[in-house]
This record gives C-alpha cells, sequence and structure tokens, in this order.
C-alpha cells in the first residue's frame, strides 16, 4: 500500500526542524492545520434525483498572509488528503517568499461521470457552501487535479452572486476573459524550467550534452519538455498514462506536442506517418522502462508515489527534478540519497504555478494587468532567486536540496510566527 502522503510530509518536517532554530511554540503550531471545514453539497442531478456529495476545504496557516490552495476533483478526495496537502501549500508558499500561506480543498467525486450540467451545479454549490471560508483577503483557490479554468470562472462567478460585487480576486485560475494571468497555463512547466536551467548551470555541464526523460506530457510536462527542446536539452524520453517513446538522439519535441494536442495521446507518436519519420529509431518503453533510463535528468510530471522504495534503487538518473506533486516517497529519497543522486523538491520545481496564481491575485487586486513577458520576466527572477538560496543552504549544510527547501520555508515561517508573541517574549519581556 503507497504511504500516506501526511505522514510522509510529517518526516520530512521533522528531518529539516533539526537545523533551524525557530520556537517549540512555531514548530507546534505547524504541526495542526488551522481551521478545516467539511460540507454536504446537495446537487440536483440531469434526471431529476438529487446527489449529495462531500467536500472540504484546508486553511492550513495564514501567519504570512491570506491561505492559497487549489480545488481537487476526485473520487479518492479526504479530509486526511485535503490537510496534508494544504500543509505541503504552507510549504511551498514560503519557499517562494510569497506573502500568502497555505489551504487546499476539494470534492470527493468522479467528475467524469457527471454531465456539464452536473459539473456546474456542483461547482457553484461547493462555494455556497464554503463562501464564508474563503474570500481575497481570507484564503483564495485555484484549480487543482480535474478542475480547470472553466470551473474557476463557474466559482469565481458564483461568490461574485452571493457578495452582490464582482471578487475576481477570490480564485486564481480563471480564464483571461474573466481576469485570469498571462501565462498562468503555462507557469508550472516555465517556473521548473528556470529552476533546472539555474540549478543545472552550478554543475557546468552544457545543454546538447545533457539527456533528460520526462515521465508525463500533460500542462506541466510537455511545457518543461518544450524549454527543454529549445534551449538543446537531448529530451531523449516522454510518456503519457498509455505508455512512453525513447529515442537516444532526441526526440523532436514541438511534433509531440503537436501530435498530442491533435490526437490526446502519444499512441500517434509511434505509428502515424510524419512525427514517426521525424522520430528516427524510437523505440516504444513503458513508464516504469522511463523511470530507470541511464539518463542524466529525470523529471516525474505525472503522478505521487512514483519511485518508492521499489524501484528506487534501479534509478540511474544523476539529477530529479520533481514537477509533480509527491512522485517520489521519503524511503526512496533516503535510497536516492545513498545513491549520490540529486533530488530538486516539488516545492521548489513545481511553485511556478501558485507564483503566477499569486500575480493573478495581484493584478485583480491591483486593476492592472500584464503583459506574458512581464510575467514570465517576474516569475523568473523570484523563482531562480530561491532556487540559488535554497541550494546554498543545501551546501553550506550538507543537507539534500529538499530538507534545504524545507529549512528555507521555516525559517520565514518560524520568524512570522515568533512576531505574533512566543513564551520568550513572557520570559524575557521586553
Ligand atoms: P495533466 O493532467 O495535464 O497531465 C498529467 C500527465 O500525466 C498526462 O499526460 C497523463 O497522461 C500522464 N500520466 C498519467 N498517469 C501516468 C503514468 N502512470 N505514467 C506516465 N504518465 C502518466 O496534469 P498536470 O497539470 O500536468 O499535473 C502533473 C503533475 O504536476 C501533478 O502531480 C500536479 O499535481 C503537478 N502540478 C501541476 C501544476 C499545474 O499548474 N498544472 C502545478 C503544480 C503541480
Amino acid at each position: 500500500m503507497a504511504p500516506s502522503i501526511l505522514s510522509d510530509a510529517n518526516r520530512r518536517l521533522e528531518k529539516a526542524l533539526k537545523y533551524v532554530t525557530i520556537s517549540d511554540d512555531a514548530s507546534e503550531r505547524l504541526r495542526y492545520p488551522k481551521a478545516s471545514l467539511t460540507v454536504s453539497i446537495p446537487v440536483r442531478m440531469d434526471n431529476g434525483t438529487l446527489r449529495v456529495f462531500q467536500g472540504y476545504r484546508v486553511r492550513y496557516d495564514d501567519t504570512r498572509g491570506p491561505t492559497k490552495g487549489g480545488i481537487r476533483f476526485h473520487p479518492s478526495v479526504t479530509l486526511d488528503e485535503v490537510q496534508s496537502l494544504a500543509f505541503w501549500m504552507t510549504f511551498k508558499c514560503a519557499a517562494l517568499n510569497l506573502p500568502l500561506g497555505g489551504a487546499k480543498g476539494g470534492v470527493t467525486v468522479n467528475p467524469k461521470e457527471l454531465s456539464m450540467f452536473e459539473l456546474e451545479r456542483l461547482s457553484r454549490g461547493y462555494i455556497d457552501a464554503i463562501a464564508n471560508f474563503i474570500g481575497p483577503d481570507v484564503d483564495v483557490p485555484a484549480p487543482d487535479v480535474y478542475t480547470n479554468p472553466m470551473i474557476m470562472g463557474w466559482m469565481m462567478d458564483q461568490y461574485s452572486i452571493i457578495r452582490r460585487k464582482l471578487s475576481p480576486a477570490v480564485i486564481t485560475g480563471k480564464p483571461l476573459s474573466m481576469g485570469g494571468s498571462q501565462g498562468r497555463d503555462t507557469a508550472t512547466g516555465t517556473g521548473a524550467f528556470y529552476v533546472l536551467q539555474a540549478l543545472m548551470a552550478r554543475f557546468g555541464k552544457a545543454p546538447e550534452l545533457t539527456t533528460v526523460a520526462v515521465q508525463g506530457f500533460g500542462n506541466a510536462g510537455s511545457v518543461v519538455a518544450r524549454h527543454l527542446f529549445d534551449a538543446g536539452y537531448k529530451v531523449v524520453a516522454v510518456s503519457d498514462s498509455q505508455g512512453g517513446v525513447y529515442a537516444p538522439q532526441g526526440l523532436d519535441i514541438p511534433s509531440i506536442q503537436q501530435f498530442k494536442t491533435s490526437t490526446r495521446s502519444l499512441k500517434a507518436v509511434y505509428c502515424e506517418g510524419t512525427v514517426c519519420n521525424s522520430v528516427q529509431d524510437h523505440s516504444i518503453l513503458t513508464n516504469e522502462e522511463l523511470l530507470t533510463l541511464n539518463v542524466d535528468i529525470l523529471i516525474p510530471a505525472a503522478l505521487e508515489n512514483q519511485i518508492t522504495a521499489e524501484n528506487a534503487d534501479d534509478i540511474q538518473a544523476k539529477y530529479i527534478f520533481e514537477v509533480a506533486n509527491g512522485p517520489i516517497t521519503s524511503e526512496a529519497d533516503d535510497i536516492l540519497a545513498t545513491k549520490g543522486i540529486y533530488v530538486f523538491p516539488d516545492i521548489l520545481v513545481n511553485a511556478g504555478g501558485v507564483t503566477v496564481s499569486y500575480f493573478e491575485w495581484v493584478q485583480n487586486r491591483s486593476g492592472l494587468y500584464w503583459s506574458l513577458e512581464d510575467v514570465n520576466n517576474r516569475l523568473k527572477s523570484m523563482i531562480v532567486t530561491e532556487a540559488e538560496s535554497i541550494w546554498d543552504i543545501a551546501q553550506n549544510l550538507s543537507i539534500s536540496p529538499r530538507t534545504a527547501a524545507y529549512v528555507h520555508a521555516l525559517e520565514r515561517l518560524g520568524d512570522a510566527l515568533n512576531a505574533k508573541g512566543t513564551r520568550d517574549y513572557y520570559v524575557s519581556g521586553i
């Protein structure tokens, strides 16, 4: 059975706590979510029956600002999972120095079984149920697994109806026409590329001599693969849920993107005319094979728990950049460390998404909208600064980049929590 995400997250927190001098008060506060809401959402189905869905919203910590985190529509959503993901968001926002806390939301539902009308009623019903728990200065949701800009648009509209005023800053990841930001759709992959480029420069290996395998060719994975291809890296393998393709001389990523967009599957890449011609001498491989390829860089960009104690020993990549959330278990982390593999963690590598969500919120509040170039320049400057600080912490303390990212976040969270008053104030006086 896969380990629980929360226990894994806590293991990593405990590791990092050894390297920071935050007060006991602050570390104690960070072990518990600030507030958790469970709601029932009645939805009138197309056939006239009524179904009631369970929904959740958790605000983990808001010491550094309003809380931020996505809304997941998935059959396996539980309060425990939502709390763990909210914990993660708290550390991600602090690691990136965003003036935001961490939150998460979800509804236990298989959205693929709903009609579009039912999905809209569920999305609006969820906002009806949590409206008093969220708000532009309180908690700002965003998309996550199986939610998208259209759903964010419905949710923003519903909140605005309830408040009787247009409230675009209540939610991010909206369509551009409803106050969304330029660059939000590509932000995670673009941010991951900026981090990778900055850190690989420290290792002094030329892009054209660097081979890369990407697991998951979706929103995040395909964007990072494209940036790497454009920058001259040799992307030798990519995969999706159907399987993968491998070409030691490098894949033609733009053609694969084009085929994926028109067919929704990488399968077409293997067998249909022009792309096969452009990917000479390619071979088909499974996702398990992709993970263990002899490449310089491995990018898991699909699901959680992909590298576990079972397959960690077979990993041959020298550097792993976690674009997916939680693709490596903490047990596997220990095995990879003994093999000398550098793992750059999700809370840094995929933070481009929440960073541009933050930009969207800023733009909604100011009413001044930025160009794509502006968005990408600001993203690059923020994420590269934090990536370099995290790398320096890892070097100075001789710890993994993951523990360094938690240390970096904990120092900021600790400072903010201490500033509210700790036991030391009462003991030592002002
Ligand atoms: P997506 O649904 O667009 O893409 C997921 C891709 O993974 C798809 O191509 C799918 O076919 C593939 N996939 C599914 N199962 C697979 C398997 N067993 N092996 C290989 N590939 C498989 O999702 P996304 O938005 O790109 O998110 C991917 C990961 O990145 C998730 O872990 C998500 O939490 C994380 N992430 C995404 C964002 C974002 O803004 N999109 C932000 C932060 C983190």
